[in-house]
């Protein structure tokens, strides 16, 4: 349904590359998740996406139509939660909805209809001023004022960002249950943990799509056995490890070192490790491989 061919986009007259040659088909109904650090590209797609930014190359077709021919057409058929709150603070929640509805021209009672389940969850808070709100209720209320004029399509950047871990979950299943609705959902996020929401991804890095696909295959192509061992001095182990030819990436989480075998024995690294002076006595244990894992897999591959 969303179409995305060589799209690039630079900044500063093309010093600053934010997009490289990133091809992407986006089915209808799809809950994508675009999903890497800060500066990595994400928001410039929303925005190229939402047509307020012009791509500097390739194409972006949305059913078939490309998005620069039918802007207006385009713009109707989204809905769209920017990173930096954009609601008006002095406003009542119950103002702010009849101001959004407005602005699309959908009557307030309509409104209301369309968004029965979230307007439920916002009644309490009807009277009180949108700046007074709790960060969970005011990403309801930009989710709501999103889905007011019915958008077949909802582009939500990094709407998580700076909520507490139940909002979070909240707010997924809202969006979960938008996608079960026909919507097609394309989130923002810098936190790898919340792949596991989404039905597909997008890796970004530097701009460029590093690895897509659903959460669970890439967990499964992840190459190598993966091991953990908790130590006082990890950026050292790491560099130990990394001398061994049979350790092909390690990386420190913390107080921990994740280390890939490729082809070799893990007893072998244990009674290797034992010997060091350094390291005797740590505890080597199998690791299950988490998102951060794979990604990091995929910038050494990249
Ligand atoms: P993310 O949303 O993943 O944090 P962005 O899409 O905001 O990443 O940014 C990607 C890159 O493009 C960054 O290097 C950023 O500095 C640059 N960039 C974004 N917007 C602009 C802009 N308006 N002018 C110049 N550079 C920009
Ligand atoms: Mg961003």
């Amino acid at each position: 349904m969303i179409e995305i061919k060589g799209l690039c986009k630079t900044f500063d007259k093309g010093r600053g590359r934010a997009l490289e040659a990133l091809n992407l088909h986006i089915p209808q109904g799809s809950l994508l998740g675009l999903i890497g650090p800060d500066g990595s590209g994400k928001s410039t797609l929303i925005k190229v996406l939402n047509t307020t930014l012009r791509a500097t190359c390739g194409e972006i077709s949305i059913d078939g139509r490309d998005i620069t021919q039918s802007i207006r057409e385009i713009r109707r058929k989204i809905g769209y939660v920017p990173e930096q709150f954009n609601l008006y603070p002095d406003l009542t929640v119950d103002e702010t909805l009849r101001f959004c509805g407005k602005m699309y021209d959908v009557a307030y009672d309509l409104a209301k209809d369309r968004c029965s389940d979230l307007y439920r969850q916002l009644e309490p808070y009807l009277r009180k001023p949108v700046g007074k709100l709790s960060g969970g209720t005011r990403q309801k209320l930009s989710l709501c004022c999103a889905l007011l004029h019915q958008p077949s399509i909802l582009l939500l950047d990094e709407p998580t960002r700076g909520l507490d871990y139940p909002s979070r979950l909240e707010l997924w299943g809202l969006l979960q249950h938008q996608q079960t609705q026909g919507v097609t959902i394309i989130v923002a996020t810098a936190d790898m943990n919340e792949a596991v929401f989404c039905n597909s991804i997008v890796l970004f890095n530097s701009g460029r799509a590093i690895a897509t696909g659903s959460p669970e295959a890439m967990i499964t192509n992840f190459e190598g056995e993966l091991y953990t061992v908790s130590c006082r001095t990890p950026f050292v182990l790491a560099d130990f490890l990394k001398s061994i030819p049979e350790v092909r990436s390690a990386h420190v989480f913390g107080n921990r070192v994740h280390f890939v075998l490729m082809h070799g024995d893990i007893a072998f690294i244990k009674s290797f490790l034992a010997f060091q002076e350094d390291f005797k006595g740590l505890v080597v244990l199998p690791q299950k491989v988490s998102m951060e894992d794979y990604y990091l897999q995929m910038m050494e591959h990249a």
